[in-house]
């Protein structure tokens, strides 16, 4: 009979929570339905409460190979191209909370936590195996899973849910169905060879326009450019990573600042990934089954947070249910401690990314105060609105 804790999804947050897990000598089970899991087309941003976690896991310096440390942030007009505001991040980052600011192609990130997963002992990969049912079991709980071997059940002291947005563990803790919020991201990645030259370079860039803004920043080591353009629309788009039209885009951004133009026309193939959250739910845990990452709060990706969040997670739960190497602590008041900690931060940053994709988007006059307001903030003033963020530590 297995007695480890069973992680659905191996996903940014299921991989972590398993690699914290073993670190405190507990064997964990990994259930993850793709067979491929390496997300090709796109980069994420790791901020400093994300990059600690996983230096504290000792995977800092695999991470910091593939990642770049951008040297600044910059906010731009997206007509004009006029510079409104720069926030520094590199070393300015890392002096004052003690951990990097990275961005990393995601396949990357999840290389170096399968590679960890897959060098642990404690850990058990069960790839290819999707959860389809979770109930009671005589360990406390069970997983009823299937795959290519046909269908078996996993009893377990404890079921991790980590399996994202479309969360099959949530419906038996708090069902909810994630909802649409109007936005559709183009997401691209593409050599930096073709990227126009004024916007090369270790910075990332966002651009503000009306109903739309683009992001960028170099990945895998400077070599190639993340791209995500984010789009207003009143009509979702089924499922994700479907192809978007490379002219449809480019003729939304004809007014654009002409270097921004150019890196729009220079990509040629974008996937598009409609967005949703959900509002807070009612519990995270039930019986013997918690939520984490986006299966527990999902997040708009205009603060970068929702990775993050799974990551500070994972960190947590691991802690709280094994208070001592190698012993398991699973009692609904731990699950209930766990939700006590998470909830109001991720609350906070749920409705900071929702507040920040109505300012990004913003049309005239409301967009002519807004740049005020960004250049008066000034570079000091940038890094100590996010303190609160990225000062997080897991103690
Ligand atoms: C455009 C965009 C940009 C973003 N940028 C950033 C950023 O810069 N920084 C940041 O921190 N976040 C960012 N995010 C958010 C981030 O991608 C997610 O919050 C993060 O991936 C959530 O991690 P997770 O482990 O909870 O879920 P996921 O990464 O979605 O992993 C869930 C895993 O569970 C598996 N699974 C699902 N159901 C089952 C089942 N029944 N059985 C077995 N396995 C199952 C899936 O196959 C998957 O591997 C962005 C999101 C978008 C859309």
């Amino acid at each position: 009979m297995n007695a480890d804790p069973i992680v659905v999804g191996g996903g940014i947050g299921g991989l972590t929570v398993a690699l914290a897990l073993a670190r405190r000598g507990v064997g964990v089970t990994v259930v993850e339905q793709r067979t491929v899991l390496t997300e090709p087309g796109a980069g994420i941003q790791l901020s400093p409460n994300a990059s600690r976690v996983l230096m504290d896991l000792g995977l800092g310096s695999a991470v910091g190979r593939r990642a770049v440390e951008p040297e600044q942030l910059t906010v731009h007009a997206m007509g004009s191209g006029r510079q409104l505001a720069a926030m520094p991040l590199g070393r300015a980052m890392r002096n004052r909370h003690g951990a990097p600011y990275w961005v990393v192609l995601r396949s990357d990130l999840h290389t170096v936590l399968l590679d960890a997963a897959r060098s642990t002992p404690h850990i058990r990969l069960r790839i290819g195996r999707k959860a389809v049912d979770i109930h009671e079991g005589p360990l406390g709980a069970a997983v009823s899973v299937t795959g290519d071997r046909g269908q078996e059940t996993l009893d377990t002291p404890l079921v991790i849910g980590a399996d994202g947005l479309w969360s099959r563990v949530r419906e038996t803790i708090a069902p909810a169905i994630p909802e649409f919020r109007g936005y559709i991201a183009w997401r691209a990645t593409l050599p930096i060879t073709d990227v126009p030259t004024e916007l090369r370079g270790k910075q990332s860039r966002l651009w503000l326009g009306r109903d739309a803004h683009v992001v960028h920043y170099p990945v895998a080591g400077g070599r190639e450019l993340n791209v995500v353009a984010i789009i207003a629309s009143k009509t979702t788009i089924d499922g994700n990573a479907k192809p978007g039209d490379p002219a449809e885009l480019k003729r939304r951004m004809r007014g654009c600042d002409s270097n921004l133009r150019k890196l729009i026309e220079a990509v040629p193939r974008w996937l598009l990934w409609p967005l949703h959250d959900l509002p807070p739910l009612p519990r995270w845990s039930h019986g013997n089954a918690v939520l984490i990452g986006d299966a527990a709060h999902p997040v708009l990706p205009f603060l970068a947070q929702g990775g993050a969040l799974a990551i500070e997670d994972a960190a947590i739960l691991a802690q709280l249910v094994v208070p001592e190497p190698g012993e398991m602590a699973v009692t609904s008041s731990t699950l209930a401690t766990f939700e006590d900690i998470r909830k109001a931060r991720a609350a906070r940053v749920q409705n900071e990314a929702r507040r920040n994709g109505s300012i990004y988007h913003m049309r005239w006059p409301l967009a002519l105060a807004r740049n005020v307001a960004m250049k008066r903030l000034g570079a000091e003033g940038f890094l100590a609105r996010y303190d609160w963020l990225y000062g997080w530590t897991p103690q």
